[in-house]
């Protein structure tokens, strides 16, 4: 068989991620990347790499929506200078209690997806709306819905029960998890020698952290949506919901309409919260490492808030496993941020967890524990475009 154009696409609130792979009698080829930045501005940015890194497209058109720019992107696979994409498959965060797993998409399933959209207002009504639109713009293509959550539906029911009326749980609201592309990326990677008892800590502007037994899901911080789990680049993570209560009252006061301040409330535990909130200085590590060094004692707090918390769960997740094997970092701070590693494992030697200071002054794949640390710990970058064309060739039926 020849190598059959795949198309990823990666849709968040300004911006449309995609790229396409060459896939193939087991092979899997990275051939171009591109983007649309900047959705609902005039300052777009269309950009279009292959596999070198030379950009072949590089243009700054205006954005006004996302019709604009999806189809934007629709005009250059389909103009013959690409390859046309033969299978789409869409990252999607959250098909809700019913869609559960990797499938492809008809309108039914979009409808589907759609009537839980309120389970993930900030996720779902882009998702659904790429997904019509690529329908209509690659006619007769098949495209495949790729879930966040697929990789969470082995949790025992213990982990995904909330501890709410079922009234309400009956609608849908339970633990799904997320950054589940991310993990099962993970242990790909790890393959064949997936560790028996493994904890992946996912530190981007999102943070997540996953218990797994033998490469499947036991437990995971994010429940119902990603501001939940451990605190994050804007998010609150778990926190005493009299907090949110104690919030909407302030809100209500000068927002009477309960649906206006809702959304408030909504920006200020997704937007606001995190370590912007306590820091006051940026949600991103970066600035908040430099804000440190200059002294900056609310950045230092919501760094150590972050590392706290995470070797707070990562404590709870070795007792939830029963032991650990192995300890992974991956997304943005994961990979990138020496410092956070070091903190958050500073106090868990009592696990057997031992960094090697020099071993962790890297970027990138590695191996950090020191020789004598009973559990390994190492960085891997994911890799989640490859993980959703793994995901898309094999419900094509090719392998
Ligand atoms: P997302 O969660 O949006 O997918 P990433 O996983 O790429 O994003 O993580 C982005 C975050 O990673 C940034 O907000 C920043 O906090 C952190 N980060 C990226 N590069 C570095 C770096 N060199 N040093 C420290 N932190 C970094």
């Amino acid at each position: 068989m020849s190598s059959l154009p795949v198309l990823v696409l990666n849709s968040g609130s300004s911006s449309i991620k995609f790229s396409i792979y060459g896939a193939g009698n087991g092979e899997r080829a990275r051939l171009f990347e591109g983007a649309v930045d900047g959705i609902g501005t005039d300052l777009g940015k269309f950009w279009i790499k292959d596999a070198s890194g030379k950009k072949l497209v590089d243009q700054t058109p205006p954005l006004p929506n996302r019709s604009v720019a999806f189809k934007l992107v629709a005009d250059a696979l389909n103009n013959g200078q690409f390859p046309a994409p033969k299978a789409i498959g869409h990252r999607t965060v959250c098909g809700g209690p019913t869609v559960r797993e990797n499938q492809r998409i008809t309108p039914q399933l979009i409808d589907e997806i759609e009537s839980y959209a309120a389970l993930a207002p900030l996720h779902t009504p882009i998702a659904v709306y790429i997904m019509r639109e690529a329908l209509k713009l690659f006619p007769g293509i098949p495209n495949f819905a790729i879930l966040d959550t697929y990789f969470h539906r082995t949790i025992p029911e213990v982990a995904a029960v909330l501890p709410i009326p079922r009234e309400y749980s009956a609608l849908g609201v339970r633990r799904y998890g997320y950054h589940g592309i991310s993990y099962e990326s993970i242990i790909d990677q790890l393959q064949p020698e997936v560790p028996d008892k493994l904890i992946v800590a996912h530190l981007g502007n999102g943070a997540s952290i996953s218990a797994i037994r033998c490469g499947q899901c036991l437990d995971t911080s994010m429940a119902l949506t990603p501001t939940g789990g451990i605190i994050s680049g804007t998010r609150t993570g778990d926190i005493d919901p009299g907090v949110l209560l104690f919030i909407l009252h302030k809100i209500a006061e000068t927002t009477p309409n309960a649906a206006e301040a809702a959304n408030k409330l909504e920006t200020v535990v997704s937007k606001k919260s995190g370590l912007v909130g306590i820091s006051g200085v940026s949600n991103d590590m970066r600035d908040l490492r430099q804000a440190i060094k200059a002294g900056n004692a609310e950045a230092r707090l919501a760094v150590d808030k972050f590392t706290w918390t995470i070797a707070r769960w990562i404590g709870s997740y070795v007792a939830e496993l029963g032991g650990l094997d192995m300890l992974v970092f991956t997304g943005g701070i994961g990979e990138n941020d020496i410092d956070s590693r070091a903190e958050i494992c500073a106090g868990l030697g009592v696990l057997g967890i031992e960094l090697d200071a020099q071993r962790n002054h890297v970027r990138g794949a590695a191996v950090i524990s020191a020789p004598q640390s009973r559990v390994t710990v190492r960085v891997i970058p994911p890799a989640e475009d490859l993980i959703i064309v793994n995901h898309v060739v094999r419900l094509l039926g090719i392998v």
